[in-house]
């Protein structure tokens, strides 16, 4: 359990982090307390790389943005994920909304946004005929576009254990060990990880890891964000992002097509104490639906099919807290990672490699690794290959002519493969293939998955787990479960 640096979280911010240093001869060990990434905010989020228009400058969140929406688009295709890119429109309906608009279009010139243009509401409506009649007119960010968050955090995770990283799920840090005012690495439940460079990528817990170094400096405030998820028959009813005017409470309620087609509404932003409370709520829902339908006013909640909320690590600040403290030297905070932190990441990953060399040179030096392997390939998304392409791939494996999931088109082929890959949940599997996440929710694939679980890693049904722990899907036979009760015969 010896190694250069370990990272605190598995996040979009901790996997692009163990992939940047994964360029230099380090060992890096990853950990995350979850059992499948993503588990926190990157796994509930808009998944908008964002144009770069919103922040202001001088702030972190500023400086990370556009140098990150620019690494997605190259990221895209040297880690195969898919990224629709979209642009987004930030609507205006009134005098005073235009006058914001104005300014946003400032601060995105300023800042570096490429192609940021106000037009009017006819020509938003040409492009987005489903739109409110009342916009009068819209900012529009050309360099905006939607990531599938799922797959670009286990690209990004997977291209750094490529290239030598050690991931290590169901692993929570539980404390900082220190020697003479230096990091000696962490405790764990799974024994100490013994390393002069800890960061702290913790998402919503990054302020009680920061705490364990002594760095007070900073709390964050749990926030949640609501959303609704429509079937993807809904696709084309809004080819891109639609943001409403921020407000003081933040962007506001926004209209989205998803990276998969699927239409999505949200997110609400309620402070909270529990950093672990992603449930839905009738009020946040009623906010998001009256926010959506101002936006798209017939926006089809009828084809909902599931609801769900994140939690952003807000601080009081509004901003990142990045620094490598003085003391204890060695740990390093990526902490308050809030929105526009999917788009920052891979921006922030090459900052921190920046400071580590800078900062920190008398505790680790980083030698380039010129074995460093930028690509990474996704296993085959079926749905989306023409019929000669699916019979090559069934040919070569019959297992990619059986259909597990067939709301979104998923083989036992990539079932296999995103076991191969290190999926070991029900969870797991729909965050690398996308099974059980459409219009059914799992009704129909989750038993065949969890079969399918059970027989290659030789474990009873019984045994199989949603996302870890003790969330077993099966509690045992119904008969048994009768007799027991005295209602069997
Ligand atoms: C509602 C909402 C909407 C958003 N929309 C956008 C958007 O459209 N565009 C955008 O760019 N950004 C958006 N964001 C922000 C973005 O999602 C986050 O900035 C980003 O996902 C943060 O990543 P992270 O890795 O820092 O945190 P997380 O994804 O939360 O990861 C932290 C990880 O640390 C692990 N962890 C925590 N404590 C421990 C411990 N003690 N031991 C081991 N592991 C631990 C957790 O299990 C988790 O996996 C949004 C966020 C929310 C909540």
């Amino acid at each position: 359990m010896n190694y250069d640096v370990v990272i605190i979280g598995s996040g979009i911010t901790g996997a692009s982090i163990a992939r940047e240093l994964s360029k230099y001869k380090l060992s890096i060990a990853v950990i995350d307390k979850a059992s499948e990434l993503p588990a926190g905010a990157s796994r509930a989020n808009s998944s908008m790389i964002h144009g770069g228009f919103d922040d202001k400058p001088g702030t972190m969140k500023a400086k990370f943005c556009v140098p990150g929406n620019k690494l997605w688009h190259k990221l895209k295709s040297e880690l195969d994920v898919h990224l629709n890119e979209c642009g987004s429109y930030v609507c205006a309906f009134n005098d005073d909304e235009v006058k914001h608009l104005e300014l946003l279009l400032a601060q995105g010139k300023t800042n570096g946004s490429p192609g940021v243009e106000i037009i009017s509401g006819d020509k938003l409506r040409e492009k987005e005929p489903n739109v409110s009649g009342e916009i009068v007119a819209a900012l529009w960010s050309p360099e905006a576009g939607i990531i599938n968050n799922f797959e670009a955090v286990n690209a990004m995770i997977e291209s750094a254990e490529l290239n030598g990283a050690k991931l290590f799920l169901e692993t929570q840090a539980t404390g900082l060990l220190l020697d003479n005012g230096k990091v000696r690495g962490i405790t764990t439940n799974k024994g100490d990880f013994l390393a002069p460079v800890v960061i702290n990528a913790g998402g919503v817990h990054s302020g009680e890891i920061a705490a364990w170094a002594g760095d007070t400096s900073f709390k964050i405030i749990p926030t949640k964000g609501e959303y609704f998820l429509l079937d993807r028959t809904t696709q084309g009813f809004i080819h891109s992002f639609l943001f409403a005017c921020p407000s003081k409470a933040g962007k506001g309620i926004t209209v989205l097509q998803t990276a998969e087609g699927n239409l999505m509404s949200g997110p609400t932003a309620t402070e909270q104490d529990d950093p672990e409370d992603r449930t839905t709520t009738p009020e946040g829902l009623a906010e998001v639906l009256k926010g959506a339908r101002k936006l798209v006013p017939n926006f089809p909640v009828n084809m909902n099919i599931t609801t769900f909320a994140g939690v952003r690590a807000n601080t009081e600040s509004g901003d990142f807290e990045i620094s490598a403290l003085k003391s204890p030297r060695g740990f390093v905070n990526v902490a308050g990672i809030k929105s526009p932190g999917f788009t920052s990441s891979p921006a922030i990953a090459e900052y921190v490699a920046e400071l580590l060399k800078e900062e920190l040179s008398d505790v680790i030096t980083l030698t380039p690794n010129d074995k460093f392997i930028p690509e990474r390939k996704n296993i085959p998304r079926f749905l989306y290959l023409d019929m000669d392409a699916r019979k090559k791939l069934a040919e070569n494996d019959p297992a990619y002519a059986q259909i597990v999931c067939r709301c979104e088109t998923v083989t036992e082929g990539q079932v296999l493969e995103a076991i191969r890959r290190g999926a070991r949940t029900v969870t797991a599997v729909k965050m690398m293939t996308r099974a059980g996440t459409g219009r059914c929710q799992g009704g129909f694939c989750c038993p065949r998955v969890a079969e399918i679980l059970s027989r290659e890693l030789g474990i009873p049904l019984d045994e199989v787990t949603r996302h870890g722990g003790e969330s077993k899907l099966l509690v045992g036979k119904t008969k048994e479960f009768l007799l027991k009760k005295g209602e069997a015969h």
